[in-house]
């Protein structure tokens, strides 16, 4: 089985050709990423521009990832698109792509939840079997699920504000290291002394594995005025600080979150799947090493380009969909908002 799988959920433009073999095995044919760079200089992605971006340059992605393929569209078995949750007019300019490219070829077409797709990518790298646990943490999302398996995902752990990308761009930001902040600050951080500057470490100990991120951002604020005007020394330091704090909190919640997965499957080997942009901190990965060995935990990390939003781990879900007989409606809408966990947001009168 051969789909197509485009992706414009944020400001990535991006689109995917992926085989599925009988044996549920997947291989990547093509995967073509095109980040948007007019952001920058607004140290955010603006909505607008990003959706207009996508209208740009989503046909020459498709036809380039097809091109790269070797396919064309007749030889596919499938079309999917991200259909949400992320920045309304991107997601749309993606699937209504999608539609129009499903219905000039008569194919069937998925409508594929971003989230879902994030989750479901160790199982195209690694070839993983249900259950495993989730750990998804980028701009827009922090959150800790047990995959069951197809369309059966229980969301344990989430951020009660801001996500982690979201806690280390804003950091960056005010500590004047710029945008994407995450690469900035772990590079800084790398010659600070993390111990120097006290700072908290929100909701670890606590039994849910949930996270809080605002209360450490406004900590670092608060020592950045204490200690103004800064050196680079100093900006090395909260930046070493907060990264520490950071890996201390996701090592705990982490923990508390394999524990629960002992629990709710007692003798399943736990294995502990990574997925967004943070992943590609080398602290933090370290720190996640470490919490899953002291856990017997098999920790999964696909490569950094899969882990970021990408075309192929939206194709490789549709894949997963379609071999399970599902397909959607050309009315299937394109939604803002769309939680992963199934009893949240129950996929009614799109036939699954
Ligand atoms: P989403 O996928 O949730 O819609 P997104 O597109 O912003 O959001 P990704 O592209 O997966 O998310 O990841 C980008 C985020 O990852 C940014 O917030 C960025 O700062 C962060 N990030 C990237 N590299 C690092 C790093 N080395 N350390 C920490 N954070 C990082
Ligand atoms: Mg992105
Ligand atoms: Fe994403």
């Amino acid at each position: 089985m051969i789909v197509l799988g485009i992706e414009t959920s944020c400001d990535e433009t991006a689109a995917a050709v992926v085989a599925r073999g009988a044996d549920g095995r997947g291989t990547i044919l093509s995967n073509v990423v095109l980040s948007q760079d007019g952001h920058a200089v607004y140290g955010g992605v603006v909505p607008e521009i990003a959706a207009r971006g996508h209208v740009e340059a989503l046909d020459d992605v498709i036809g380039e990832a097809l091109a790269e393929a070797g396919v064309r569209l007749a030889d596919l078995d499938g079309i999917a698109a991200t259909a949400g949750p992320g920045l309304i007019g991107g997601v749309l300019v993606g699937l209504t792509t999608a539609k129009a490219l499903a219905l000039a070829a008569a194919k069937p077409l998925v409508a594929v939840n971003h989230l879902e797709a994030h989750a479901l990518t160790a199982r195209l790298t690694d070839g993983i079997d249900f259950p495993y646990l989730l750990l998804l943490v980028s701009g827009g999302h922090t959150q800790i699920v047990r995959v069951d398996g197809l369309g059966d995902y229980v969301r344990i752990g989430t951020t009660i504000d801001d996500a982690l990308g979201e806690a280390f761009d804003k950091t960056a930001k005010l500590l004047g290291l710029g945008y994407p902040g995450g690469p900035a600050l772990e590079r800084m951080a790398a010659g600070g002394d993390p111990r120097r500057i006290a700072l908290p470490r929100p909701l670890t100990g606590r039994a849910e594995p949930d996270f809080s991120f605002s209360g450490l951002k406004t900590a670092v604020r608060l020592e950045a005025e204490r200690l103004a005007p800064l050196d680079d020394g100093a900006v090395a330091d909260l930046a070493a600080g907060f990264q520490a704090a950071v890996c201390d909190v996701v090592a705990d919640r982490v923990g508390r979150a394999l524990a629960l997965f002992a629990a709710a499957r007692p003798g399943v080997p736990p294995v502990l799947v990574v997925a967004g942009g943070v992943a590609a901190n080398k602290a933090i990965a370290a720190r996640l090493r470490e919490a899953c060995t002291a856990r017997g935990a098999r920790l999964v990390v696909p490569p950094g380009v899969l882990c970021t939003d990408n075309g192929a781990m939206v194709a490789w879900a549709g894949a997963e969909h379609l071999a399970a007989g599902h397909r959607d409606g050309f009315d299937f809408a394109a939604r803002a908002r769309w939680p992963l966990d199934g009893r949240a947001a129950p996929m009614v009168g799109h036939g699954r």
